[in-house]
């Protein structure tokens, strides 16, 4: 099994195995032991469906501290399905890792129930941009002290419209943390995020 030699710890391999996925997608294969080194940015040239989400949670999962309450990841994706999505996928696969809690951010919901999940602990929040600079400005959600940022399909959120808001939302972050972008393409805007907040990214395609 391949997944064996990309340095991922036994819980997430026995979660791989639960899911049935067999060998790592390319993106997998390329991005996670990049991710799994300390310190690193990368920009990630890949389409849905090539298992992105994977090369990115199962990095993060390994990396944040689950003892720790506070919210460690961010992860911006343009649309509530996504969102949901992604977070069911991190759930999935750090179910042997103890209290990882991923928590759903996004518009058209109730922010004061998405603000109740925060305050149980949130060390993953899965964002659209809106809604996320909303709690920022209403001081529901602190993202101070975040480690990782991932900006998942960038092209996507950036044709939405939401280049002030991901700026804005990467301006309460810390310098210090790594950030991981993936995009199905690379236009003018994506490098301007890229170049602004990002410290020399590993470059991978798919
Ligand atoms: P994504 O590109 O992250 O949206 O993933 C697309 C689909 O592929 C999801 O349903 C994943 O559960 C699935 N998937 C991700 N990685 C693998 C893999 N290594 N083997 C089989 N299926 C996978």
């Amino acid at each position: 099994n391949k997944f064996e030699q990309l340095g991922l710890n036994p819980s997430i391999l026995k979660a791989v195995e639960d899911m049935g996925f067999e060998s790592p997608s390319e993106v997998q294969e390329k991005a996670i032991p990049i991710l799994l080194q300390d310190d690193t940015d990368m920009v990630a040239l890949a389409q849905t469906g090539t298992g992105k989400t994977a090369a990115f949670g199962f990095p993060l999962i390994q990396k944040i501290n689950a003892d720790a309450r506070h919210t460690q990841a961010l992860i911006l994706s343009p649309t509530r399905e996504l969102c949901l999505q992604i977070t069911n996928e991190i759930k999935n696969y750090s179910k042997y890792e103890k209290s990882i809690n991923p928590v759903a951010i996004y518009g058209g919901a109730s922010i004061t129930d998405q603000a109740r999940q925060i305050e149980r602990g949130a060390q993953i929040i899965v964002a659209t941009p809106g809604r996320m600079q909303d709690m920022i400005n209403r001081k529901l959600v602190d993202i101070s002290r975040i480690e990782y940022c991932v900006l998942d399909e960038a092209d996507e959120m950036l044709n939405m419209g939401f280049f002030e808001d991901i700026t804005a939302i990467l301006s309460h972050t810390p310098k210090e943390k790594n950030t991981w972008l993936f995009s199905a393409t690379m236009p003018k805007e994506v490098a301007t995020i890229a170049k602004k907040f990002m410290r020399s990214p590993v470059e991978i395609t798919v």
